[in-house]
């Protein structure tokens, strides 16, 4: 029903792509990440509360149609609907169903509670389409409230040695996620003008953030040493506002897990917080579809495909064109030894 082109994912029947990674008549986005949507596309399609960022971000002139959660749409007799992802403010898995038979592609998930958006819904399906950005069993992500505590600790650290607290952080699910369960008691917070204006989006859908100051104009040199700045990786090495005094800078992501990223990104803090599923949740994700068939994208599809075969699973890995692949994990354990990842009772 569906299968990979060079274009991406494609519906031959219903004429449509999912997330292409080129222009098309027909683009299905799941959310607006750089990954899943390009420019030049003819119609997109999209959830309300991904349209607002989809349409800035495709440029004024692009057409974006949006269809609400389990609501259904029938394109060339195939039935399109989209099923909260929990990865974004408005990211969708999409259900596929023709004659019969449904399929769902994923999208990027997370399965675990997210304040800023829609919480993950599990999809039956006979094929289910799964990212696998974090498919391999070191990704365990640790409790929320212990990488929060450490961010708080590491702020009041730094504010006690005078300095201010830099987060670098994806400007568009992670920053506002990161935003939201920050302390304001503890000090101001200041945000790049890329992030301040996803948060509008964000406080538009009725998602509580707290007060966030604009880092270009507000942050003063009485302020500074008590300031917490979010900002996008983007601008490390363009600060984009005037500096008062000295800094500490960290990473927050997924990645921060492996000791080798730290060293790439040349970060000597790192927070674990992702808008991603870890191994785990991924593994939840596929028992709850019930599907026959698994096939695997993004991320470390050929390894979690295996993990999956390993299970009992009939799964295969697919190659989205220009999916990056994701740095080696020399140390980590084979996959059939890492009993961690293994559901009880399948
Ligand atoms: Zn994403
Ligand atoms: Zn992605």
């Amino acid at each position: 029903m569906i299968r990979v082109t060079p274009a991406g994912l494609y519906c031959e029947r219903g004429g449509f792509h999912i997330d292409p990674v080129a222009p098309v008549a027909r683009a299905i986005i799941t959310h607006p990440h750089g990954d899943h949507a390009v420019r030049g596309s003819a119609r997109y399609l999209s959830t309300p509360s991904c349209a607002g960022i989809l349409q800035q971000r495709m440029g004024a002139m692009a057409r974006v149609d949006t269809l609400q959660y389990g609501e259904s749409l029938t394109i060339n007799g195939v039935r399109v609907s989209f099923w909260p992802a929990g990865h974004v403010l408005g990211s969708a898995q999409v259900r596929v169903e023709d004659r019969g038979e449904t399929w769902c592609v994923s999208g990027d998930y997370q399965t675990t509670p997210n304040a800023t958006c829609e919480p993950f819904e599990p999809v039956r399906c006979d094929t289910f389409i799964t990212e696998s950005t974090f498919g391999r069993p070191i990704f365990r992500w640790p409790p929320l409230d212990e990488v929060m505590n450490g961010v708080h600790e590491w702020w009041k650290a730094n504010q006690s040695a005078g300095k201010a607290s830099f987060v670098y952080v994806y400007s568009y699910g992670k920053a506002q996620r990161l935003l939201s369960l920050l302390d304001p008691a503890i000090g101001p917070i200041f945000a790049h003008e890329e992030i301040r204006a996803i948060n509008e989006h964000y406080r538009r859908a009725g998602i509580a953030l707290p007060q966030d100051l604009p880092a270009e104009t507000a942050l003063t040199p009485d302020l500074w040493s008590r300031a917490l700045v979010v900002l996008p990786p983007s601008v490390r090495w363009k600060p984009a506002f005037p500096f008062h005094g000295h800094f500490e800078a960290a990473f927050a992501s997924g990645w921060m897990l492996l000791p080798s990223e730290h060293k790439r990104r040349r970060m000597s803090t790192g927070f674990v917080l992702s808008d991603h599923a870890d191994c785990e949740g991924l593994l939840e994700a596929v028992r709850g579809t019930e599907a026959e068939r698994i096939l695997v994208m993004h991320g470390y599809a050929r390894e979690f495909a295996s993990q999956l075969s390993g299970l009992g699973c009939n799964a295969t890995a697919i190659q989205i064109p220009g999916s990056p692949t994701p740095p080696a994990i020399p140390d980590d354990k084979p996959i059939a030894e890492t009993a961690s990842c293994r559901p009880s009772g399948r």
